[in-house]
């Protein structure tokens, strides 16, 4: 993962830098460092956050220079210490890298270049970029980047600045983020928007292997020829307000509760007249009925937003949909059919194991259709369509509205194609499109539970276990509400099919485990009744989500969330916010760094 930056301008490099790297600081957080040009390259680099390079920096005071790369780095090689911490310095300290990725034949690079003299002192990969370069310089940057391209494998977004070069930073990206942000007299190298929207909002997006020659007056971008690519500019339409906390404690409470925009943002466009219009898909009906087989491919969240597709596509439109775990899926041989298509989902657009699915099914000739939040991501440009969920940017490592925006792009997509495949009557259309118009305002209503629900999360902060429990369309919002919990809380948590429960894991409930029975379905509410009366029997304290109005699951819950009463389907949507809210206050009352999530990052670009 990690974030990366790079400034080359007029004005002093290393508060850009380290601001540019707070913004980023979600990509990974074990470490912190920034190199800055002043005849010569100052490194600073520590172990820890953003804050404590800050310190580092003010205790020396400042690093002057205007041209300077940084780095937050999640580490995937070597423990997160001073010494593996990036930028990396080749041994004649000539050369200083960032990068993002794993260098995977790092070690066969480390055995030759140690064959020549180099001497490693960190346990990275990365540290290889460095002295490969050095060795390969020959007074061009280009040229040698060039070269180093050639003999790295893996993944990389990379900034290289050079000791000999002070108006000058060479970059490229292969399957990690990089964009580049157009300033006047000033440009920036970024993971991602946010770091450099305080300066600009003009940018390029770049592909693999592109390379860029940053400098003060302009950008160069080369292909591996060295022929110049003319670049498209694109333009960031949100403002730097959206990606700050704007009052709220936690980036994570601000996005539950930006939940209604966001849905509202990404299902309105796409209603007209009580119909919906997947205009930016160009789906024919005839491709809509001729669908064999969908494959839903993602990771974490993203993967239970494909459960409940499962559950709604499968029902809605009859299409039969596998659900795959994007890690799985890209090396199980998948059994793929020219006329099967791959729903892609990835929030970032970037998540390295989607993007490497999104691949093998392309290479498979199968269509692609991505859901995707980043505009312009990797994912969002390799897909033959893409429905993108106007969520907005999402800062908290643990997704909610980009989860809960996903949600409701699969209700559209089985609304529509169950419509097209002629298994949804337009009456009955009708009136689930009136029903997922409102979700925004349920939602509403049930953010207006968060005071009782932070009581509840105060009185089971200290359980070791919870199991969460549904049956159907329950069971993949309890998949989702279960990640909450151990994601953020660090407490232990499952999400079970309440109908499996007997078949092993009810051995694990005894008196006081905190069950959080999820009962919206009325075709098997009683059932889930049941299955809260067994653990009730053992001793289980059960809090039940159900639809308003069913009230008779409070004579055997202990507690029981309402949620709005609205279609059976749509559900997933509502019950979400209970869980997301419910792992937010247990985490906060035990005192977990909520946005960041021990040894987690967002935007898991790395396999
Ligand atoms: N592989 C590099 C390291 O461990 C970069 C990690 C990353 O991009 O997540 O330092």
């Amino acid at each position: 993962m990690c974030g990366i930056v790079g400034y080359i301008g007029k004005n002093e490099a290393s508060p850009i830098l380290i601001k540019g790297l707070q913004k980023l600081e979600y990509r990974g957080y074990d470490s912190a460092g920034i190199a800055v040009y002043n005849n010569g390259i100052n490194v600073v680099k520590t172990k820890g956050r953003l804050v404590d390079l800050d310190e580092k920096v003010k205790s020396l005071g400042g690093v002057s220079g205007t041209m300077g790369i940084g780095h937050t780095r999640w580490a995937t090689h070597g423990a997160p210490s001073d010494i593996n911490s990036h930028p990396h310095t080749s041994m004649s300290g000539k050369i200083t890298v960032v990068h993002n990725g794993i260098i995977e034949n790092y070690l066969q690079l480390k055995a030759d270049l140690e064959k020549e003299g180099y001497k490693f002192v960190s346990e990275t990969d990365t540290e290889v970029v460095a002295h490969l370069f050095d060795f390969y310089y020959d007074g061009d940057m280009v040229d040698t980047l060039i070269k180093v391209i050639d003999k790295i494998r893996g993944s990389y977004a990379l900034a290289v600045m050079c000791t000999e070069k002070p108006d000058e930073i060479v970059a490229v990206r292969k399957d990690s983020p990089m964009l580049i942000g157009l300033g006047d007299g000033e440009n920036y190298i970024a993971s991602d928007i946010p770091a450099v929207l305080e300066y600009t909002k003009d940018y390029y997006l770049l592909n693999d292997n592109e390379i860029v020659v940053l400098k003060r007056d302009g950008v160069t971008v080369l292909d591996m020829d060295k022929n110049e690519i003319k670049k498209d500019i694109y333009n960031v339409t949100w403002d730097i307000s959206s990606a700050e906390k704007g009052g709220y404690d936690y980036f994570m409470l601000k996005e539950i509760m930006e939940q209604p925009k966001a849905i509202k943002d990404t299902i309105h466009p796409r209603i007209a007249d009580g119909e919906i219009k997947l205009d930016d898909v160009k789906y024919t009906d005839d491709d809509i009925k001729n669908i064999g087989r969908i494959h839903i491919i993602a990771c974490g969240s993203a993967y239970h937003a494909g459960i409940v597709g499962k559950y709604v596509i499968e029902d809605l439109a009859r299409i039969p949909v596998e659900v795959d775990l994007a890690s799985e899926f890209r090396y199980r041989n998948p059994i793929l059919n020219k006329n099967d298509v791959c729903l892609i989902i990835s929030q970032s657009g970037e998540t390295a194991d989607t993007l490497a699915a999104l691949r093998e099914a392309k290479r498979q000739g199968v269509r692609i259709l991505s859901i995707v939040n980043v505009v312009g991501s990797s994912i969002a440009r390799e897909s033959d369509d893409v429905l993108y969920t106007w969520a907005g940017p999402e800062i908290a490592v643990a997704t909610t509205k980009g989860y809960s925006t996903q949600v409701a792009l699969m209700y559209l997509i089985g609304l529509k194609f169950g419509q097209v495949r002629g298994f949804v009557s337009d009456e009955k259309a009708k009136a689930m499109v009136s029903e997922l118009d409102k979700i925004p305002e349920y939602i509403e209503k049930l953010l207006t539970l968060d005071k009782e629900i932070e009581g509840m999360a105060k009185e089971h902060a200290s359980s070791e276990n919870v199991f969460i429990i549904g049956r159907g369309i329950d069971y993949a919002a309890s998949l989702e509400g279960s990640l909450k919990i151990k994601e953020i809380s660090y407490i232990h948590s499952e999400a079970y099919a309440a109908g499996e429960l007997k078949h092993g894991t009810i051995s694990l409930i005894e008196e006081g485990t905190l069950v959080i029975a999820v009962a919206t379905q009325d075709n098997l509410y009683e059932k889930l009744v049941s299955n809260v009366k067994e653990v009730k029997a053992r001793g289980a304290y059960v809090i039940a989500i159900a639809k308003e109005g069913n009230t008779e699951i409070g004579e055997v819950a202990d507690k029981v969330i309402y949620i709005p009463n609205t279609d059976d389907k749509l559900t997933a949507s509502l019950s979400a916010i209970p869980m997301q809210l419910f792992a937010y206050h247990v985490a906060v009352e035990r005192g977990c760094d909520i946005d960041k999530p021990r040894n987690l990052a967002k935007s898991v670009t790395v396999e």
